[in-house]
C-alpha cells in the first residue's frame, strides 16, 4: 500500500476499503440519530446505583439541555466546561452542549481547583456543569454553574430547576441555531508535544469521521447487543468518543463506573452482563494481579474483549490476562487526542480482519494514511523503520485553541498530524509503537505534561532549576520523575519538595521520585536533557 506521490513520501493506507462518512450530520445527530427506532432501550445505567436512562430518555433530556443552554444565552461556539465524574448523565450533557452549538469540555472533577481553573479561564468557558464536590471548586471562578445531583447551591442552578423552567418556556422564545459539522464540538485538552495543556479543537466532523472509522472494527453481531463498560473517564477522548459515542451509535448499552475499585469492576462486569470492557494497561495488570481477582467466579464473566489503550501494553501482561481470561479476546488500541481518538487497532476477527500480531497496536483504521517521518531528516522512511508516525485523515484537529505556534508545530502544511510517537510499519501492514519522542508522561494512561511540573517546582523558593522526565513502573507504566537543583540554604529534604508538588496537582499527577543535582543537563539550545536524566536515574536505582 505504499504509494509515492509527487513529493516523494512513502504514505501508507488502511488495507482496508474507505467507509463513507456522512457529509451533513452533527456529532449528536449521527449518534442519536437513529434512536427513536429502539426508543425503549437501556442506553445508560450507573453501576453504583442502578439508575438507567432509556434512549428515549437520552434524545429528550439532550433536547431539553440544549434548549436551556441556548434559553440560558448560550451561542454558537461558546465553550462550556464539565466537571462530572462518570454519571448516567454525562452523554446528556455533553451531547446537549453540542446539540445547543455548544463546545464541551470535559475536565477532571477530582482535579485541584487551581487546575480546573486554569482550563476555565483558557477555553473562556460561558457555562460550567459540575456536580456538588466540583462545584465547591468552581463555585469563584465568575462563570455560571449548572448543578447537577446537589440541592440548591448559592450562585448555581439546579439541573432539575433549569430543565423545569425550559419547558415552561414553550417553544417560541429560544433562538434555534444551525449547527454545521465544520463546527467546533469539543475541546478536551492535551500537552500534545510539548509544553503544558492546551484546548483541542475537534469538530463535529471529526468525531463523526472517527466512529465511522472505529465502528468497522466492531462484530456485526455486537450492534444492537453490545454492554460496555464505561470506566474511562469521560473527560477523556477515549471514554467520551470511543465507549461512549460508539456504543451509543450502536444501539449499546453503556454501563458507567465513577472509579476504578477492583471488587466494584468485577461486580459490575458480572452483574450488568459486560460484553465489551475498554480499559489502560493499569487495570489489566490489576485483573491479573490482584488476589481480589480470585474472590470471583470467573465462569460467570459474559465478557468477550477488553480493549487496551492509551499507554503501552506490554507482552508478557497480554499473555498474563489471555492465561487468567481464556476465551476473552484483547484488542489494542492506539490513538491521540489530537486525532479524535482510536487511530490504530485491531479488528474483530469474526469480521476476518482481526489478524494483526499480538504485540502490535494494529492495523491502520479505514480512510486514514500514517507515514513514519525521521525527525532528523523530515524523510518519510520505509516499511520496519522506526520514525516519528504522523497521521492525515478527516479526523485530524483543527489546532490548539489560541495557540498558533503549538499548532504549527504540530500540523503541518499537507495536513499531517506529528504525534511525537515512534513507530514502524511492517510488511503486513501491522504498526508497532516502540518510544516516544514528546514530553508527555502517561500515569496510567492520564495524561501528565513534564512542562507543567516544572513551572510548579520553580514556583518554590528554594528550587533554582528542576527539570521532569518520565520512569518505567510496572503498575503505572510510567510515573513522574525529577532531578532539582536547591539553592545553597535551602532547609528542604527532597521529600518535603515532592509533598509540595504533590499540594498543587491532581493526585496521577505527583512526582513520584525525586532527586537533588547539581545541574540540569541542557542541549546548546537549551532544551532539557530528559532522556539523559532518565537513563541517569534508571542506573542509579539499579545501583541500589
Ligand atoms: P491521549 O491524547 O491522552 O490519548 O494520549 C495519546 C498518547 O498516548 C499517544 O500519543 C501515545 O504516546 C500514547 N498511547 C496511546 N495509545 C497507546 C498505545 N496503544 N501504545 C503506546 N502508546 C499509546
Amino acid at each position: 500500500d505504499i504509494c509515492i506521490d509527487g513529493e516523494k513520501q512513502l504514505i501508507f493506507r488502511s488495507k482496508y476499503s474507505s467507509v463513507s462518512i456522512p457529509e451533513h450530520v452533527t456529532l449528536p445527530e449521527f449518534v442519536l440519530g437513529d434512536a427513536g427506532a429502539y426508543a425503549d432501550n437501556v442506553a445508560v445505567v450507573e453501576a453504583s446505583t442502578g439508575k438507567s436512562y432509556t434512549y428515549r430518555e437520552v434524545v429528550r433530556e439532550t433536547s431539553r439541555f440544549a434548549k436551556a443552554l441556548r434559553l440560558l444565552g448560550l451561542r454558537k461556539g461558546n465553550v462550556v466546561v464539565v466537571a462530572l465524574p462518570n454519571v448516567g448523565l454525562y452523554p446528556v450533557v455533553a451531547l446537549g452542549v453540542m446539540a445547543a452549538g455548544g463546545v464541551f469540555s470535559g475536565v477532571n472533577p477530582l482535579a485541584v481547583p487551581a487546575e480546573i481553573a486554569k482550563q476555565v479561564g483558557d477555553s473562556e468557558a460561558r457555562f460550567i456543569v459540575a456536580d456538588k464536590l466540583a462545584h465547591d471548586k468552581v463555585k469563584d471562578l465568575g462563570v455560571p454553574v449548572i448543578l447537577i445531583g446537589g440541592d440548591q447551591a448559592v450562585g448555581a442552578v439546579a439541573w432539575d430547576d433549569l430543565l423545569q423552567a425550559t419547558d415552561r418556556a414553550g417553544t417560541s422564545h429560544h433562538e434555534e441555531k444551525k449547527v454545521s459539522p465544520g463546527d467546533l464540538c469539543a475541546l478536551p485538552y492535551s500537552s500534545g508535544t510539548t509544553g503544558c495543556s492546551k484546548g483541542v479543537m475537534l469538530t463535529h466532523r471529526n468525531l463523526v469521521a472517527s466512529l465511522c472509522s472505529t465502528l468497522f472494527c466492531c462484530g456485526e453481531e455486537m450492534v444492537g447487543q453490545v454492554t460496555t463498560l464505561g470506566l474511562v473517564p469521560l473527560f477523556h477522548i477515549y471514554g467520551i468518543t470511543g465507549i461512549f459515542c460508539a456504543t451509543l451509535r450502536s444501539k449499546g448499552k453503556v454501563v458507567v463506573m465513577e472509579r476504578f475499585e477492583l471488587r466494584a469492576f468485577l461486580h459490575a462486569l458480572i452483574a450488568h452482563e459486560v460484553d465489551f470492557a475498554p480499559i489502560v494497561p493499569a487495570i489489566m495488570l490489576a485483573m491479573v494481579k490482584s488476589p481480589i481477582t480470585n474472590e470471583f467466579n470467573l465462569e460467570k464473566l459474559k465478557l468477550k474483549s477488553v480493549m487496551t489503550a492509551a499507554a503501552p501494553l506490554a507482552p508478557e501482561l497480554r499473555a498474563a490476562f489471555e492465561a487468567k481470561f481464556p476465551g476473552v479476546q484483547v484488542q489494542e488500541a492506539y490513538g491521540l487526542t489530537e486525532h479524535s481518538c482510536i487511530t490504530l487497532t485491531h479488528g474483530d476477527p469474526r469480521k476476518g480482519h482481526g489478524n494483526a500480531k499480538k504485540n502490535s497496536v494494529g492495523f491502520i483504521l479505514p480512510n486514514m494514511e500514517v507515514k513514519f517521518v525521521d525527525p532528523s531528516t523530515g524523510r518519510s522512511l520505509p516499511e520496519n523503520t522506526p520514525g516519528e508516525v504522523c497521521v492525515r485523515s478527516q479526523c485530524v484537529m483543527k489546532g490548539y485553541y489560541k495557540n498558533k505556534e503549538e499548532t504549527e508545530r504540530t500540523l503541518d502544511r499537507e495536513g499531517w498530524l506529528h504525534t511525537g510517537d515512534i513507530g514502524y510499519i511492517d510488511d503486513d501492514g501491522d504498526l508497532f509503537i516502540v518510544d516516544r519522542m514528546k514530553e508527555l508522561i502517561k500515569y496510567k494512561g492520564f495524561q501528565v505534561a513534564p512542562a507543567e511540573l516544572e513551572a510548579i517546582l520553580l514556583c518554590h523558593p528554594s528550587v533554582e532549576d528542576a527539570a521532569v522526565f518520565s520512569l518505567p513502573d510496572e503498575e503505572a507504566g510510567e510515573i513522574p520523575a525529577a532531578c532539582v537543583v536547591v539553592g545553597r540554604d535551602a532547609k528542604e529534604s527532597e521529600d518535603d519538595i515532592m509533598g509540595y508538588v504533590a499540594s498543587s496537582v491532581s493526585t496521577y499527577k505527583r512526582v513520584r521520585m525525586l532527586h537533588f543535582v547539581d545541574s540540569i543537563p541542557k542541549s546548546a539550545s537549551g532544551k532539557i536533557l530528559r532522556r539523559v536524566l532518565r537513563d541517569n536515574m534508571i542506573n542509579k536505582n539499579k545501583k541500589y
